[in-house]
């Protein structure tokens, strides 16, 4: 592969020359394996334009962890796991040094630190993690579980953490549970769901990066984007974004539990008069970390973006009602993903 981008020229010890001078930091698409999988990513290196043909790029001890780092983060995103800095950001919430994190799990002293510069955490420390992030009274529980681990100035202090914590998102994680408590009936990969479990966090990252980049997002239209977004991932990657199930409905696909998505604590919406109904705006929240939606799945939101930014809501409506994926398909009937395969050309 010879594409790259010039990140800056800078002054180091070449390893080839053996001497200080200019060389070129650069960087590239690479690919890697990871647990037996192709992963592409972002790799950083250093080019020596004095050197010859053969031997004129070189990296560091530090630029390979970061490589690395990257290349396993992508791996993460791709496999729906948290990433390390998400990872730092929920010891962060409750003050938490990465030995106090795995004492309150239970976990062996060394493993929170292995998951924030090496290690891939496996699905069921991930979600371990997860609940710790969603959940303070969990938190509550396993520090009262494990309080032996703790001296008496630090149980206060992580305990004050957990009340603040609470009060902030306690209200979120109510309004996550009312929309899970929909899909308890999906807990596996199916047709209905696309092969995707449902991914709150995914959920509200792609709303938020539509309100971001679409003018005057309404229910209506945030719905069927939804819908396409999933099913031109589904098309072209076998799995959905969302894991949201859809049914027909006469203004087209509507997701399973669609008020408690517009209710979403970190979904920004707005309710405004309209004619006769109350109309809900959605806007960008930017507290929200687009970069848990992988690079694929962004491609695939642009290219939903690109098709119905300037469509009003009758427009996406109509348009859908011309999907094979809606025609075969009755009344409140679920909208299985295999049909969607066939969408309309993008
Ligand atoms: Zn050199």
């Amino acid at each position: 592969m010879n594409n790259y981008n010039l990140i800056r020229t800078i002054q180091i010890e070449c390893p080839l020359c053996g001497k200080i001078h200019e060389v070129e930091e650069r960087k590239r698409i690479a690919t890697t394996i990871i647990k037996d999988e192709k992963v592409t990513y972002e790799e950083i290196y250093y080019f020596c334009p004095d050197s010859d043909e053969e031997e004129n790029e070189f990296t560091t001890g530090k630029i390979e962890n970061i490589n690395l780092l990257n290349a396993r983060n992508t791996y993460r995103k791709s496999k729906g796991l948290l990433t390390s800095d998400q990872i730092v950001a929920i010891r962060n919430m409750y003050d938490l040094s990465q030995v106090d994190l795995a004492r309150l799990l239970g976990w062996g002293e060394a493993t929170i630190s292995r998951y924030e510069s090496k290690a891939i955490q496996d699905e069921a420390y991930d979600t371990m993690l997860r609940i710790i992030k969603e959940n303070p009274k969990a938190v509550l529980e396993l520090l009262q579980k494990n309080a032996n681990k703790f001296s008496a100035p630090k149980l206060i202090s992580i305990k004050q953490k957990i009340m603040e914590n609470l009060s902030s998102s306690g209200m979120e994680f109510l309004s996550r549970q009312s929309l899970e408590s929909e899909y308890v009936r999906f807990q596996k990969q199916c047709d209905a769901n696309g092969n995707t479990l449902l991914n709150i966090d995914k959920l509200e990252a792609v709303i938020s990066y539509y309100a971001k980049r679409v003018n005057n997002l309404f229910k209506v239209k945030l719905m069927k984007m939804l819908w396409y977004a999933d099913s031109l991932s589904f098309k072209n990657y076998q799995r959905t974004i969302t894991g949201l199930v859809y049914c027909h409905d006469s203004m087209g696909a509507l997701p399973i539990g669609h008020y408690k998505i517009v209710g979403l604590q970190n979904v920004n919406m707005q309710e405004e008069d309209g004619f006769e109904i109350t109309k809900y705006h959605f806007l960008v929240n930017e507290n929200i970390d687009e970069n848990i939606l992988s690079t694929e799945e962004q491609n695939v939101l642009d290219a939903v973006i690109n098709k119905f930014n300037s469509f009003k809501s009758q427009e996406i409506v109509e348009y859908m009602h011309e999907e094979i994926a809606y025609k075969k398909t009755n009344d409140k009937e679920i909208i299985p993903f295999s049909l969607a395969r066939q969408i309309k050309d993008f």
